[in-house]
């Protein structure tokens, strides 16, 4: 076989087949082993590992080493070589600690990369399984779906309305049509509708493919060299200590400036001793350390919230995190489990069905009365059952071993799928009674499958009950269907009313005949209404707790689903988003209600009610917006196609790990791998652990080095003689601040951060809060060495010296524990 396939695009699918020595039903895994080694991964290098040689030299580069190295060679020439030695031995600390730092991020970083493996579905001996999409070789075939990223380049097999966005590879963000349709001349990369590629995603749709390249051998891979050099973001809080680091300077090259001028013309001190001691003010003053530590404080703060479930794709999330004041959530999978299980049927006329079983497990039975029901000599029930099994795209996985069902798919529809089984619909290929199908579409919030798997042609479809129910005219009964009177339709609402209150999720069924041969949006009119499930997913039981924490920490949740307003309602109480204390708290509202409200209203709304049902997509991105221009910080939850612009909007973008859609995740800047509400709030919480540490560093470094600063400029000017020696100005600053600032760094003992509100979007790094801290630390540790130094001035310069030394040493030290809390002393 060769390695490359020529012009995939223009062969027939059966010739590629061969060619590809595939088979519809895909290669045995046996074969697929076998092509990994022979054609290698498919992955694309990603070359962003910095070695350990290159960060060695790095920290060389800096001109403040290059001032050290002169100042080396100054006093080695002044014969003062001690003092050169010392400057020699921190230059190589210095170097050992920004190494030691440097390497210590690069592996934490380096170590999230693995956490986020991505995933492929693909036919292996005959079966759909899901590898991780590093092992797809050519020849594979894959199922693509709605939000699924895209794992190889590929020629379409069979498709229905596939959609694909191919931004990242021709910067279109529209997405394109794709069909299995075999093209007669060449044509441009974008125009190959029967083709796919690496890197893009499904917008909509579903489509078979029979992967033609893999690894560097796709469109993506010959262009990746020029994606390896991704851009790093940079936050708000970055571009603050940057500035802050910048001022710092000012400060330090002009206290070195006075120092020398001073020194030289006024107090006539030897041009070689002033030059040095000035140069050993410079360096050290300057606070160069300060974006690298903030780095590593970045860095671990991202490894602590991975080993809690939340894997940040975007580092500067991490300290974004920690300013959120606003978490817009989901319903669905973040608040509640998820394991969604139809309980109850409605069919009209009828006494409500009950279903036994739990999660996955397709065992249980439909009960009328308490007696199972004959399904065979139910005609209603039955229809049910076919409706829900075959407009329907999720797959139910038997693990043999241990006997439990997996899902790949939608929970909702794994649910519906589940209960047809219960009623007795094994069958293994229902694929084969679908003639079209359209996918789940959360703006009109219902699928549908063009069917023939009765006599007649049909379409299926679910969805929301109340859209259904608005396009129903007719209703189904075990006397056939009849025509929907206003009298049932009222019952109908009743208990999709009575059934949301309880929480449940409540998923509709209709169908009706059509003859098409494909399915248009704008025919999903005058349905039979076939019936009701009712499906619990119970809240997470540590959903409640971590709203709490949010709101005794200054946090607003709110909830944002598609759901109905009911079932909204009812899991805001269980979670306590809806706690009564609040009386804005007990109104929630519905898009309908919301698109009603002028731009003002809208503005004072959103900032008081906190659940939102029935949304659009585009809705929850205007809430969104909107509350952001209203100087919010948020974080927003979202798992599919339709949230991705939502997540790429808000400050932190979270989507789910487990049920998410590929789309989502790459729009998102942290993935939760657990789906749970609580990850949400843990890697809140570190993120304020993050901006907490950050702040510290940065205070404690500011400090000692004006407090130093100020000692050696008052002591020239006062006609003392110089404090300190260069090399213990050198030592104090490089070696003491620069380990004492790592423990500052990496502090993790804040025990007092989640019961206060978030710091304000705009607030500066040193502001009102710690600026008085920060005065009567440098007048005491400047009041303290002077003492010292006079006091032992009259027996030696060298006593003296070594006084202040140890004064400012171990005031550093001081300062260190002090600091350690900002909100608490020492003492404490
Ligand atoms: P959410 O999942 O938060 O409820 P969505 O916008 O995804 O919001 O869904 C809106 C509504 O559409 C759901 O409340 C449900 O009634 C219905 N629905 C959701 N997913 C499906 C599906 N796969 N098949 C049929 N109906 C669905
Ligand atoms: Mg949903």
């Amino acid at each position: 076989m060769n390695k490359t396939i020529h012009n995939p695009h223009l062969s027939s699918t059966t010739s590629l087949l061969n060619d590809l020595r595939s088979t519809p039903n895909g290669l045995s895994s046996e074969e697929a082993n076998q092509r990994v080694n022979e054609f290698g991964k498919n992955k694309l290098p990603t070359g962003e590992r910095t070695s350990l040689w290159h960060l060695l030299l790095k920290q060389f580069k800096s001109w403040l080493v290059i001032l050290l190295i002169a100042a080396a060679i100054i006093s080695w020439m002044a014969d003062q070589l001690i003092d050169s030695w010392v400057i020699i031995a921190v230059i190589i600390i210095n170097a050992g600690l920004g190494l030691f730092q440097e390497y210590r991020a690069e592996m934490a970083i380096a170590s999230l990369r693995n956490l986020i493996v991505k995933v492929a579905k693909v036919m292996r001996d005959g079966k759909l399984v899901t590898i991780a999409s590093e092992l797809l070789v050519p020849g594979d075939i894959i199922v693509l779906e709605e939000g699924d990223s895209i794992p190889a380049d590929g020629r379409i097999l069979i498709s229905k309305n596939l959609r694909t966005t191919e931004s990242s590879l021709t910067g279109e963000s529209v997405p394109v049509s794709k069909n299995e349709n075999s093209l007669s001349k060449e044509t441009a990369m974008a125009d190959r509708k029967n083709m796919v590629w690496k890197g893009t995603f499904v917008a909509g749709g579903y489509a078979k493919v029979i992967v033609t390249g893999t690894g560097l051998n796709t469109a993506i891979g010959n262009i990746s060299e020029t994606l390896v050099s991704i851009k790093k973001k940079r936050s708000s809080f970055m571009l603050k200590t940057d500035f802050l680091a910048k001022q710092m300077s000012v400060i330090a090259i002009v206290s070195a400036l006075i120092l020398f001028l001073v020194g030289y013309f006024y107090r006539d001190f030897a041009i070689n001793d002033i030059a040095l001691i000035s140069i050993a003010a410079l360096v050290a003053a300057v606070p160069e350390g300060l974006p690298a530590v903030i780095s590593i404080v970045l860095a671990i703060g991202a490894h602590r919230m991975a080993k809690r479930n939340a894997i940040i794709r975007e580092f500067t999330a991490t300290e974004t995190l920690g300013a959120v004041n606003t978490i817009l959530t989901d319903k669905t999978g973040t608040l509640t489990q998820n394991s969604l299980t139809v309980s109850k049927l409605f069919i009209s006329g009828e006494t409500d069905f009950t279903v036994s079983g739990e999660g996955w497990l397709p065992a249980g039975n439909i009960m009328q009365s308490n007696t199972i029901v004959d399904i065979e000599n139910n005609d209603a029930v039955k229809k049910i059952l076919a409706i829900a099994a075959i407009s329907n795209n999720s797959e139910l996985q038997h693990n043999q071993q241990n006997n439990t069902y997996e899902l790949i798919g939608d929970p909702t529809e794994g649910a519906l799928s589940v209960l047809a089984r219960k009623g007795g619909i094994n069958e293994e290929n229902l694929n084969a009674y679908k003639i079209d199908d359209l996918p789940f579409d959360s703006n009109i919030k219902l699928r549908a499958t063009l069917s023939n798997y009765f006599d007649d042609q049909e379409l299926f479809i679910t969805g929301a009950p109340e859209q259904l129910l608005e396009r129903s005219n007719y209703v189904l009964t075990n006397n056939g269907v009849e025509k929907l009177s206003s009298d049932e339709r009222v019952q109908i609402q009743n208990k999709i009313a009575e059934w949301s209150n309880n929480a449940m999720r409540v998923i509709a069924l209709a169908f009706k005949k059509d003859s098409n041969t494909s399915i248009n949006t704008n025919n999903l009119n005058d349905l039979v209404f076939a019936g009701l499930t009712g499906m619990i997913d119970p809240p997470r039981p540590d959903a409640k707790l971590a709203v709490e924490k949010c709101k005794r920490s200054g946090i607003r949740v709110v909830m944002v689903t598609g759901d109905h307003i009911n079932t909204a309602i009812a899991i805001a109480k269980a979670s306590g988003i809806l706690d009564g204390k609040n009386k804005e708290d007990v109104r929630a509202l519905t898009e309908q209600q919301l698109s009603l409200l002028d731009d003002k209203e809208f503005d004072e709304t959103i900032q008081k009610v906190s659940v939102y049902a029935r949304l659009t997509p585009s809705m929850k991105l205007r809430i969104a917006k909107r509350l952001q221009k209203l100087g919010n910080l948020i974080a927003m939850t979202g798992d599919g196609v339709n949230d991705a612009p939502a997540l790429k909007q808000a400050d932190v973008g979270i989507s789910m790990g487990i049920m998410g859609t590929d789309v989502a995740r790459e729009s998102s800047d942290v993935v939760l791998a657990d789906d749970n509400f609580a990850t949400v709030v843990n890697a809140v919480e570190e993120g304020r652990i993050v901006f907490a540490n950050s702040r510290q560093t940065s205070f404690f470094l500011v400090t000692t080095n004006i407090a130093e600063s100020v000692t050696l400029i008052g002591s020239i000017i006062f006609g003392l003689p110089l404090p300190l020696t260069a090399t213990q100005i050198l030592w104090l600053n490089l070696v003491t601040d620069g380990v004492t600032a790592m423990a500052l760094a990496t502090e993790q003992n804040h025990k007092d951060l989640m019961g206060s509100s978030p710091v304000s979007k705009k607030e500066n790094i040193l502001n009102k809060e710690v600026l008085p801290f920060l005065y009567i630390n440098v007048i005491i540790m400047v009041g303290l060495s002077f003492a010292t130094f006079i006091y032992f001035i009259d027996e030696s310069i060298e006593l003296a010296r070594t006084g202040l030394f140890i004064v400012m040493a171990f005031s550093q030290l001081f300062n260190v524990f002090n600091l350690r809390s900002i909100k608490k002393s020492v003492f404490e």
